[in-house]
């Protein structure tokens, strides 16, 4: 059944030596313009979005609903009479407006709170996670997840393993405004992201993205991640700009505009850092309610010394420019090996602090991760905290669990 393109205007275009033949039609009935990228595979654009329905022998995959100025499932229906599953790149607004027509959606775990701060779609559709390499077979046609967090945590992109595509969702563009500002955004993640692409574009000659030009080829990914890596040292000089209220530039790197706020980097602390480490330390112990009338800034200067020099305590720090705005710290112990960590090493999570102007921005998580990733690799079986009430939301988001409560003897 197509009832979408009786009517239609229909035009070719070849995009280049390497896109495949792609014809226009217009639908009139839902607002959509649909093309063809091949047999199996459309492009349903909506001014400056677009999603794509994939298709295999047993089942249909609609990747994204749009702004949903139209009906996106009745869309996928007219082109292919296979079950529609839907997926979701990620949850921004212009990517699930029709996911309301749907009683569930596949999307990574990570993208759940973007997706629910922004109405889930209007609808209450079953979230069912996907995960980092999982292969979704359509029948003949295996897809295979690819976590690519950064413009949002839980953006995904889907490697069409046989026909050698790479749907990227928002990561990937070209000739595009790429929204890396706001909360959810984290332009660090987003160039590791890139960099993970680039590692696997072996495997893929076009990529499909969700703006910008179409197809795109994979030679713009090193061009990308070279220009996302010059935003993040700050040597763009970007125009600013004011979008949804907020203070953010536009900095063009050639093949993109990235549209940037704060840019938060991250690295760890050193001597020459300890001054204003210890500050920011005493004010958080003051804040905690500490009220003791001594002076704490010779003990902790001994400390983190002593413990930096050896290796036994670690600190991720984040950074607006050169102003400190998160802290976090990792001390090592060692205890008799038990069952329960035969190595004996244990981490003990100290110093978790963001200047409350950068909070909901995803530092205190990023900086969780880093020390946490210290800890691993310094062979620590497990990674203790008493963790004020504004942290176990945090702790308990990562996997951490209640142990009992820690008893102290006092000597
Ligand atoms: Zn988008």
């Amino acid at each position: 059944m197509s009832p979408a393109r009786e009517g239609g205007e229909q035009r070719s275009a070849n995009q280049g030596e390497t896109s495949p033949l792609i014809l226009f039609f217009k639908d009139k009935t839902m607002e959509y313009e649909i093309s063809k990228i091949d047999e199996q595979t459309w492009v349903l654009s909506e001014g400056f979005v677009r999603f794509f329905l994939i298709a295999g022998k047993n089942e249909a995959l609609l990747l994204d609903t749009g702004m949903n100025v139209g009906k996106a499932l009745e869309a996928a229906k007219s082109l292919t009479s296979l079950p529609v599953r839907l997926m979701n790149t990620h949850a921004d607004p212009d990517h699930i407006g029709g996911n309301k027509d749907f009683s569930e959606v596949l999307m990574h775990a990570a993208e759940e709170e973007n997706y629910i701060q922004h109405g889930s779609g209007g609808g209450k559709n079953k979230i069912l996670p996907v995960s980092d390499g999982e292969v979704i077979d359509l029948g003949e046609r295996p897809m295979q997840i690819v976590w690519i967090p950064g413009h949002t945590p839980g953006s995904i992109g889907l490697l069409d393993i046989k026909r050698r595509y790479f749907f990227s969702g928002d990561t990937v563009q070209q000739g595009s405004e790429i929204y890396m500002f706001g909360p959810q955004r984290n332009i660090t993640q987003f160039a590791a992201s890139l960099e993970k692409i680039e590692k696997m574009s072996d495997k893929f000659d076009l990529i499909f993205a969700c703006h910008g030009q179409l197809p795109v080829k994979p030679s713009v990914i090193p061009e990308l991640l070279a220009g996302t890596k010059k935003v993040i040292a700050g040597e763009v000089e970007g125009q600013a700009r004011e979008m949804f209220g907020t203070k953010i530039m536009a900095c063009d790197v050639g093949c993109d505009v990235l549209l940037v706020g704060d840019i938060i980097t991250y690295r760890r602390l050193t001597e020459a850092d300890l001054d204003t480490f210890i500050q920011m330390r005493i004010t958080q112990l003051r804040e905690e309610g500490a009220k003791e009338n001594f002076d704490l800034v010779p003990a902790l200067k001994d400390y983190y010394k002593r413990h930096l020099l050896d290796g036994t305590f670690v600190s991720w720090l984040a950074l607006d420019g050169n102003k400190i705005i998160g802290t976090s710290g990792m001390s090592f112990v060692e205890k008799p090996p038990y069952f329960g960590c035969p190595s004996g090493r244990i981490g003990l999570l100290s110093s978790m602090f963001t200047n409350p102007d950068y909070r909901r921005k995803g530092i205190a998580k990023e900086l969780l991760h880093r020390v946490v990733e210290e800890a691993r690799a310094y062979g620590c079986g497990a990674i203790q905290i008493t963790a004020s009430d504004m942290g176990v939301k945090l702790y308990t988001a990562y996997g951490f669990v209640h142990n009992g409560n820690f008893m102290q003897y006092k000597l």
